[in-house]
């Protein structure tokens, strides 16, 4: 680990020939002689002949082609200057899959805005672990600039003293609107004079910050800022955000992403992640962003659902890998294990611990890691210290294996008795890897109005039996019905989603022949679109089969394709509007249940064309309609699930109101 060096920078931008004029003095913490650096290769630095000489050791190609120096000094000191200017000017490039809309670049400097950060190597970069810099910023006449920290007191640039692992400079002609109600400085920075969208945000960033402040300690900057970028992305970086244009008008993005970017100043940029033993910061932040929203909203057990879902649908036993080793998010099946799996981690440790000791355990992982890096073994010492036991089994478990339980309710048998009622479960660990240690929670509804007990199963084996003394009369129980285990849903736990179907890795899309040449055509390109990104998607005419495939999920596309009729037919009891412009919608085969059917039809041309960038975004969703040439969303939703295989009828001719399934309290009110 290297030390701290202070970078006290005068930076002068050129947006139209993305130029750029620096100098820039580090301050070492103890005095030496020689010193290497990397610099963006564009910016030749100089250092003042009089304090020493400057080599170039090599230049790295890559994307931002860098070059390495070796400095010289002619005495020992503690802090030298060097001068560099030249252009940095990176295309923005698409990033990860080509249904999404985000883009990027390691660095840019152009007429409509500048992005530079550590990929855009536009300061010095030496082996020191973090640094801290000061930073005066010279812009065209009605530019604003934002980075890391405070404003130094005469407006002319930034500060940040506290450790930091880059260091940000983002400009534009910005318009900058401000609210100072609890001691940080909310901020919002967007192209136009858009007050009304401003002062939301602004309200937004204060109840946020207060919210995170009370759950886990200070907020560890002075400010925090919305900045609208130029071009569409979603970053989190320390004390601002930098949203796409389009991604700061959606309405709902103030409840989900915006908290989550704010969120990260105490996951990411206020505790570092050392990412090479996993990176949590994210499964930490969507548990107690995203999560946590819908908890307080009563509908966390329906977003856990959802994230088991995906796990479900997208991660296949090849693609899994153990936590330890995720880095960042590389899409849908990283996603699904590095977001969704260190979430169920977190929510787990939280029921294994129960509130108070969780939140303690956060509090602490916060406060004695902040400004400084902490990986999963951190995070587990800390849990053990506020709870005084030892958590290596259930770390071990979570972070080291791959897979997910599967669990199966085998039997159930209730026996009446004097001394109290007795009730048998019998519960089977059917994946192909050994037993998982869990901690089943077992919901049991009774005779009489409000009549609910939960109880916990402890399993360790891949076969159990419980007798549990209970005091109702069961009518019904269910196996963690909140979803409360990271574990491998049963299919018939889940509707049937668009998500199995984008997710799969082997799909048929049965095209009608007997349609117009232009609208074959359109489904073609559809279908040619969708297989860049799933390879296993291949495409069958639907005069060239007999009968439609068993095993594999499959499209039937077209009102005029031969097997249109038969998934009409299983549509006729749902409470859809089948009289939509145009429409997609799954089902299960009722008698397949792991075989999902996706439904395609389209009155319109245009509708496909928009059809294929926009539905894969709809993955959760059983059933998207749409309206319009757009298409516009005009209805979506998911089936309900009525039974499954999880839960257990034990009578049926009961009279009056059994308990009611209800989600928890949220970790804050
Ligand atoms: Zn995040």
């Amino acid at each position: 680990m290297g030390s701290q060096i202070h970078h006290t920078l005068h930076v002068e931008i050129i947006p139209d020939s993305g130029q750029l004029i620096a100098t820039d003095t580090l301050q070492l913490s103890k005095a030496t002689q020689t010193f290497q650096f990397l610099l963006h290769a564009n910016l030749s630095p100089e250092l003042n002949s009089t304090e020493g000489s400057l080599t170039l050791i090599r230049t790295l190609p890559g994307r931002v082609p860098v070059k390495q120096y070796h400095l010289q000094l002619k005495a020992p000191a503690k802090h030298f200057s060097l001068r560099y200017k030249g252009e940095i000017v990176h295309a923005l490039s698409n990033e990860g899959e080509s249904a999404s809309l985000r883009q990027s670049t390691p660095g840019k400097i152009a007429s409509q805005g500048v992005f530079l950060g550590a990929s855009s190597f536009w300061y010095p970069h030496s082996d020191a672990e973090l640094i801290s810099f000061t930073m005066q910023v010279k812009l065209p006449k009605g530019w604003l600039s934002v980075s890391q920290g405070s404003q130094l007191p005469d407006g002319s640039g930034w500060e940040e003293l506290q450790p930091q692992e880059e260091i940000y400079l983002i400009a534009a002609p910005y318009n900058r609107f401000q609210l100072d109600a609890t001691g940080t400085l909310a901020e919002v920075y967007l192209r136009d004079n858009n007050l009304n969208l401003a002062n939301r945000y602004l309200q937004a960033t204060e109840n946020y910050l207060a919210l995170y402040e009370k759950l886990i300690g200070p907020y560890p900057y002075s400010k925090f800022s919305l900045v609208e970028n130029f071009w569409e992305s979603g970053y989190g970086m320390p004390s601002f955000t930098l949203l796409g244009p389009r991604v700061i008008q959606l309405p709902f993005i103030i409840n989900t992403s915006y908290p989550h970017e704010i969120l990260h100043n105490w996951w990411g940029n206020g505790v570092y992640t050392d990412v090479s033993s996993g990176n949590w910061s994210e499964g930490l932040t969507t548990y107690l962003a995203d999560h946590l929203i819908k908890e307080q909203q009563g509908e966390g057990s329906n977003y856990r659902r959802n994230s088991l879902q995906n796990y479900a649908s997208y991660v296949t036993e090849q693609d899994d890998f153990p936590l330890i080793e995720f880095r960042g998010n590389q899409g849908q099946i990283s996603q699904s294990i590095g977001y969704g799996k260190t979430l169920m981690l977190f929510h787990m440790l939280r029921k294994e611990l129960g509130d108070e000791l969780f939140v303690d355990g956060i509090r602490s992982l916060y406060k004695n890691y902040k400004f400084r890096r902490a990986g999963f073994n951190q995070i587990q010492e800390r849990f053990e210290a506020v709870s005084n036991r030892s958590l290596e089994l259930f770390f071990n478990q979570w972070l080291k294996r791959t897979g997910a339980p599967a669990l199966k309710l085998i039997d159930v048998s209730y026996r009446p008795s004097t001394n109290g009622n007795k009730l048998t479960v019998s519960i089977e660990q059917t994946q192909p890897e050994a037993p998982f240690s869990l901690k089943i929670p077992l919901f049991i509804s009774g005779e009489g109005y409000n009549a609910t007990e939960w109880h916990t199963l402890d399993m360790t084996e891949r076969n159990q039996t419980w007798i549990i003394n209970t005091s109702l009369t069961p009518v019904s129980l269910a196996v963690d019905p909140l979803f409360d285990l990271f574990r491998r849903l049963d299919d018939s736990e889940i509707p049937s989603s668009l998500s199995q179907l984008f997710g799969a890795k082997k799909v048929f899309a049965i095209l009608p022949d007997a349609t117009t040449d232009s609208m074959k055509q359109a489904y073609q390109s559809l279908i040619a679109q969708w297989q860049q990104r799933q390879p296993g998607l291949t495409l069958l005419w639907d005069n060239e089969i007999n009968a439609l495939p068993k095993q594999e999920h499959i499209w039937v596309i077209g009102e005029r394709n031969r097997f249109t009729n038969q998934v009409h037919q299983r549509l006729k009891d749902r409470d859809i509007d089948l009289t939509t412009g145009t429409k997609a919608i799954t089902l299960r085969n009722p008698n397949q249940q792991s075989q999902t059917i996706g439904y395609i039809e389209s009155d319109s041309i245009e509708a496909i064309k928009g059809l294929t960038r926009k539905l894969p975004h709809y993955g959760k969703y059983s059933y998207v309609l749409f309206n319009g040439e757009q298409p516009q969303v005009e209805q979506r939703g998911e089936w309900r699930i009525s039974h499954n295989t999880m839960s257990w009828i034990l009578t049926s001719n009961h009279s009056g109101i059994t308990g009611q399934l209800t989600d928890y309290r949220a970790l804050i009110d």
